[in-house]
């Protein structure tokens, strides 16, 4: 198993804490505490999909609800979804974390 990236590492937004883009503010995901170690993450940085307002595509994304579907497509999604295999945590559960 290889290094375990955060998605601002893999998707280069710059959109984390002293990142080069910061127009929109800091990305929620990136200082969710809660969240901390989720699939071997800094933060939220491996379970990016169940934080609200995530920065990704340079715009404030909704709910879990409203961005399922969007990160379902998301190769960063895919690609911690693969790498955790069997480990991989259920949505239901990181957001029993954010409650
Ligand atoms: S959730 Fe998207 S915008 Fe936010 S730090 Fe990760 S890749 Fe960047």
């Amino acid at each position: 198993m290889g290094i375990k990236l955060n998605c601002w590492e893999v998707k280069q937004c710059g959109r984390e804490p002293g990142g080069r883009r910061q127009d929109l503010g800091t990305c929620p995901a990136s200082v969710e505490n809660r969240l901390q170690g989720a699939h071997g993450g800094a933060n939220a940085g491996r379970a990016c999909w169940v934080v609200v307002g995530t920065l990704c595509r340079n715009c404030v994304q909704g709910t879990f609800a409203k961005k399922i579907q969007s990160c379902e497509n998301c190769d960063f999604f895919n690609l911690v979804k693969q790498e955790e295999g069997e480990e991989y945590i259920l949505a239901v559960h990181l957001l029993e974390k954010l409650d």
